[in-house]
């Protein structure tokens, strides 16, 4: 979810890049699920991750929305988010407090407790400084945090994704039709299955392709 506030307020006051090293390893979360609880709708989804989910689970993305992912308006685009459940847990969270789809979590999942900052063209991450309960938290690489294969690659989708967002938030708001516009963009960049994790960039370089040349 984008938020707009003052970093120094939440953060450590430094930005950093993907080969630093900052406080986040919390040993392997061992008997805490404090960020898989309480959500509400911000833990939102972009298309690598509904990419991932799917193959990961072996279920169409449409499936998801009957009861694990919900809808929400940022803006006027509509974007999926992961739901809440019984006792506001995240309704991938089992019965052991444990994350039940770990290997195919989304990309804020893997990102907690670190955020981005877009600015100047680019992103740098920050430690969101009160969010992790863990005490003692130890030093780890935020590449190696981030537990994402073709990292570069992956960074370049991220600031794709958002600045493609922000120029659908922009026509939106300047009075195209939103219910067709919304329609269109669910059903072209989430609902239309990918291949697989390894041909996602390909893939969504072309979606993307395919919507600006509308
Ligand atoms: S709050 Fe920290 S320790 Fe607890 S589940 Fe989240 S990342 Fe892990
Ligand atoms: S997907 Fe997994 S890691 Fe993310 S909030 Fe849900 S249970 Fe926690």
């Amino acid at each position: 979810m984008i938020r707009e506030c003052n970093l120094e307020d939440i953060s450590d006051g430094k930005r950093y890049t993907s080969a630093d090293l900052v406080k986040v390893g919390c040993n392997d979360c061992e008997g805490c699920h404090a960020c898989c609880t309480g959500m509400g709708d911000t833990i939102c989804l972009d298309p690598y991750d509904v990419c991932r989910l799917s193959f990961g689970t072996n279920r169409p993305f449409a499936s998801f929305l009957e009861k694990e992912v919900g809808l929400h308006v940022e803006e006027g685009v509509i974007i999926p988010h992961l739901l809440m459940g019984d006792g506001e847990a995240c309704s991938f969270l089992n019965g052991e407090g444990r994350c039940s789809i770990h290997p195919w979590r989304p990309g804020i999942c893997r990102l907690f407790p670190l955020g981005r900052v877009y600015e100047d063209e680019g992103f740098s991450y920050f430690l969101q400084a009160d969010e992790c309960v863990k005490t003692n938290r130890t030093k780890e690489k935020i590449k190696n945090w981030l537990d994402t294969p073709e990292l570069k690659r992956y960074e370049a989708f991220i600031l794709t994704w958002h600045n493609h967002i922000k120029e659908v938030q922009h026509t939106l708001q300047n009075g195209a039709d939103a219910q067709k516009i919304n329609m269109e963009h669910l059903q072209l960049f989430y609902l239309m299955p990918y291949a697989s994790p390894e041909a996602f960039y390909e893939e969504f370089e072309t979606r993307l392709a395919q919507w600006n040349s509308k």
